[in-house]
């Protein structure tokens, strides 16, 4: 059996889940098994619909202590679901949750892990899991040898499909061990898009000359409903929050749009925006890097460029 973890956040479950279910379904086809999703803490999701990404059960393990992320609890939990319900391969997203809970299971299930898995296992001969590497440079084909296996996918690296069918809830009973942390506080960014998980980004870079010219990234960021970022230079003059810096050092993301202006496109900066599935550059230097990652650029002058794309973008939305 493939088992599915589907993150959950605030009681609903997160989209990057959807992608991992089709992901696990599929590699359960391929192996000839069935694939199965569990849910740790309180949501308020129809679970039974979650069906229609391919699962054929859905287990929950309903508890307060499991509302928040707890990386030691929650993989103490997922080893005793993934003995008591017979799984052989787990399927995490690799977003922030796939990345502290899969080497923890890992460790504790002594089973192979490909993080950033960006393809379905090669089950020809063997277990082959292709990932990337070298901060999305490279990609290396994994053998994974061990009874269980688990891949963490990357966000965005499979596409989403829906089938009729509703799964099967089922409490499963394991035990829940009290938390060596505990939460005292959790201060959210109110009133912005959150980053991690926004389809839309606009973000800006060192290019942009000063913070009094971010007027460009947010205006055409409310306009969209988008979220901001920004290169690491920016943030660490203080022009924009450090949770805004995406690279190699700050957020991975994966949205659908990543609208980058004035920023030159260093290696650093690609490993965290790469995966997204469409880029779009304006710069002014015809030469600068990030124009081989782009899906669509512009060169020129961002302070001339962006107020026209600003007024097109109020045009079409009658703002
Ligand atoms: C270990 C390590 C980790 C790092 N991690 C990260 C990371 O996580 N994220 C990250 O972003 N960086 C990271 N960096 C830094 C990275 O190498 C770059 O220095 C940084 O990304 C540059 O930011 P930038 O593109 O905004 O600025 P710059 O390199 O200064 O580029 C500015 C760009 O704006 C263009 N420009 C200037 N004026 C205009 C204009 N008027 N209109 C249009 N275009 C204009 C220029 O042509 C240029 O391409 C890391 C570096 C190291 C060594």
């Amino acid at each position: 059996m493939v088992l599915v973890f589907l993150d959950q956040a605030e009681g609903h479950i997160k989209k990057s889940s959807f992608e991992a279910a089709c992901y696990g379904a599929k590699v359960a086809e391929q192996l000839g098994t069935v694939a199965e999703g569990i849910v740790l803490g309180n949501v308020s999701d129809d679970l039974a619909t979650l069906g229609k990404y391919g699962l054929k059960k859905i287990h929950t393990v309903k508890n307060d202590g499991l509302n928040h992320l707890d990386a030691q609890v929650y993989a103490n939990v997922l080893a005793q679901a993934v003995n008591t319900a017979g799984a052989t391969v787990v399927v995490f997203s690799n977003n922030l949750s796939g990345k502290a809970v899969a080497p923890r299971l890992s460790a504790k299930l002594k089973a192979g892990l490909v993080s950033g898995a960006v393809a379905l296992p090669d089950t020809s001969n063997g277990f082959v899991v292709k990932k990337n590497v070298f901060s999305g440079k490279a990609f290396a084909n994994i053998a994974v040898n061990s009874a269980v296996k688990i891949i963490a996918l990357n966000p965005n690296a499979y596409s989403i499909t829906e089938t009729a069918g509703a799964a099967d809830v089922a409490e499963l009973s394991v035990t829940v061990p009290a938390a060596k942390v505990s939460v005292t506080a959790v201060n959210k960014i109110v009133g912005e898009v959150p980053l991690s998980e926004a389809e839309l980004v606009i973000s800006g870079g060192r290019g942009l000359k000063g913070p009094e010219n971010w007027g460009l990234v947010t205006d055409l960021a409310k306009l969209l409903g988008a979220a901001t970022a920004c290169s690491r230079a920016v943030a660490d003059v203080h022009w924009r929050p450090h949770h805004e810096h995406v690279g190699q050092t700050g957020l991975a993301i994966a949205p659908n749009l990543y609208f980058a202006i004035a920023i030159s496109g260093a290696i650093q900066h690609l490993a965290g925006v790469n995966r997204s599935k469409v880029i779009v550059v304006i710069n002014k230097d015809p030469e600068a890097p990030f124009f081989k990652a782009a899906d669509y650029g512009i060169v020129g002058d961002a302070f001339e460029v962006m107020p026209k794309i600003i007024d097109a973008v109020k045009k079409l939305k009658g703002a």
